[in-house]
């Protein structure tokens, strides 16, 4: 048997992070695959499970509490199996974007759902979103340009001509925090919400690593040098199919010069001068928020 002491500071340390860990972030995602990718979409089942409906970015969720259907009763332009939660199928559905919503239903913007479904229900949902873009995406081939169809035993689309595979894939793109001293730089891009700023974030380019991403990144965006980059989490974002990562790095030589192409603004914040961040959906603002209770790993 162990015994390890620990300090009162540390034990409430360890307890803090436990209970930001939980509060913040689900230990899995809280699904099981399907045995059959496509045996679970036959018309009997379309009566069973849960049912997640999308029209383009648009989810259908009841009017009163925003619970998710049991059933599948509109015309689909696609359907695809999500997994099993909580001991029943769960399945994503495609609907034209003139089809109306049920009486009692209603077309509600993904992205407002966010703290409105259960933390689970929101990440499947965002599961069965970019499964959907992906089946649709690859209806055809894109070595021979024939028919492509689900295969049975696994995620996947098979060319029915050529026998190209074709497997959901994922952008990944980084997110950096960099931090000067007691200040950490933030900047804001011409496409954000008025006086909004955020962390740095780029894709991943062919051939580098994660690591190495980050420090191109930051010196494109706004030509400063960083270093000692450290991994700090990561977040499906299903509105473009990435996989964004974050990380917190130093600066460590150079002035802002900013991208003129990326980059409206940037400068160095500190905790109690912080503008407008991007809200609790976004990765960015955990890393920021991370910053803000002195909970970056050194
Ligand atoms: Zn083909």
């Amino acid at each position: 048997m162990w015994v390890v002491f620990l300090t009162i500071s540390e034990v409430s340390d360890i307890l803090l992070r436990l209970f930001t860990y939980s509060e913040e972030k689900m230990d899995s995602i809280p699904f099981a695959m399907p045995q059959d990718f496509t045996l679970s979409l036959a018309r009997a089942h379309l009566n069973q499970g849960q049912w997640f409906i999308f029209s383009k970015q648009l989810m259908l969720v009841s009017e009163e509490g925003k619970r998710i259907p049991k059933t599948a009763n509109l015309p689909s332009l696609r359907e695809v199996y999500v997994g099993y939660f909580k001991g029943e199928s769960c399945f994503a559905a495609e609907i034209a974007e003139d089809v109306q919503a049920p009486s009692g239903w209603m077309w509600s913007c993904f992205r407002s759902l966010h703290g409105v479904l259960p933390k689970e229900e929101y990440a499947l949902a965002g599961r069965a979103l970019q499964l959907l873009e992906w089946d649709r995406t690859h209806t055809y081939c894109g070595t021979c340009g024939q028919k492509t169809f689900p295969r049975k035993e696994e995620r996947c689309r098979e060319c029915s001509s050529c026998g190209q595979l074709a497997y959901p894939k994922l952008a990944p793109a980084i997110m950096a925090l960099v931090q000067r001293e007691e200040k950490i730089l933030l900047a804001r891009g011409s496409h954000f919400p008025q006086n909004m700023y955020s962390v740095l974030a780029g894709y991943l380019d062919v051939g580098e690593t994660l690591e190495q991403c980050v420090v191109r990144e930051v010196q494109e965006e706004v030509g400063l040098k960083v270093g000692n980059v450290r991994y700090m989490g990561s977040q499906p974002w299903p509105f473009t199919g990435s996989l964004m990562v974050g990380f917190a790095c130093d600066w460590l030589e150079g002035d802002i010069i900013k991208d003129p192409l990326e980059i409206e603004e940037a400068g160095w914040f500190a905790r109690d001068e912080l503008p407008i961040i991007p809200t609790e959906v976004s990765l960015a603002y955990w890393l920021i928020d991370s910053w803000k209770r002195g909970r970056l790993p050194s």
